[in-house]
């Protein structure tokens, strides 16, 4: 069942996928198998939250994460539901899977990803969830909502990522010194997404940016956008073969601090 082959060069680290909690196909046991079988030592389940693009929602509004339930976002991310799956749940979830995944050597991140053209109307009431994640991707940033984005995402006190290299595509006329020292500023970091690099007309135009990202020590992260086991072998070789040559991998190791630092805490 294995969609991603034996690689020599192969990823130790998948920072992006979906399960069933959101619109993956595989259970959290299932991914966690998997990437057991990839070899990976980090793998995060990042799946959708807070939205109404994704055919399952992971309804975040228990008691304890939200007092301040606000009725329009129960509206919206419960009017097309087919199960609504409390976000106590997915933590709890997470957290059993963990502990099972820490004894096989691998460390499994509870992460989300939400689309913040949905999310910014309803930041103030996910704000107490979403901080009880290990990190937070986000989806559809771009120059129109950029600063709303850095003003809310200050309320976070844990580290968000722009997913899907939105940054290059989003901010198609801004010169890449500019982007990133904006990013730098913001202090997220940037993913690097095999599923997504293919739509980059080339590489290689995006290695000015990386450039003067790497110059202010930014931090990246490298996923698949695992959905399902449609065979990606291809692309994450590829994505995995960018990362390496350009130079991006130290810019992931504050990802295995992270782990570390969790380890500490939890004893
Ligand atoms: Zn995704």
């Amino acid at each position: 069942m294995n969609p991603i082959e034996e690689d020599s060069d192969a990823p130790w680290l998948d920072f992006h996928t979906h399960t069933t909690f959101s619109d993956g196909d595989l259970s959290l046991d299932e991914m966690v198998e998997l990437a057991l079988e990839r070899g990976l030592t980090h793998l995060a389940i990042t799946d959708h939250l807070f939205t109404h693009i994704a055919p399952v929602h992971l309804v975040a509004l228990d008691e304890d994460s939200a007092p301040q339930a606000d009725d329009e976002l129960l509206e919206e991310i419960k009017g097309d539901a087919v199960a609504d799956i409390g976000f106590g749940e997915y933590i709890s979830e997470l957290e059993r899977i963990r502990a099972d995944a820490a004894t096989k050597g691998l460390c499994v991140f509870a992460g989300g990803e939400i689309d913040f053209l949905v999310a910014e109307k309803h930041f103030q009431v996910m704000v107490g969830a979403l901080n009880r994640l290990d990190f937070l991707l986000v989806e559809n940033i771009n120059g129109g909502n950029w600063r709303k984005f850095k003003s809310l995402i200050e309320s976070l006190e844990i580290p968000v990522g722009l997913a899907h290299m939105d940054i290059f595509s989003a901010f198609p006329d801004v010169p890449p010194k500019m982007l990133a020292s904006a990013v730098a500023e913001v202090g997220v970091f940037v993913e690097l997404n095999a599923a997504s690099m293919w739509r980059v007309e080339s590489l290689k135009e995006a290695e000015a940016h990386y450039a003067e990202l790497m110059k202010r020590k930014q931090r990246f992260s490298f996923g698949t956008d695992l959905h399902d086991l449609r065979p990606i072998a291809g692309a994450v070789a590829a994505g995995w073969e960018f990362v390496v040559s350009t130079g991006l991998e130290p810019g992931m190791e504050w990802i295995r601090a992270l782990s570390k630092g969790r380890e500490t805490e939890t004893g």
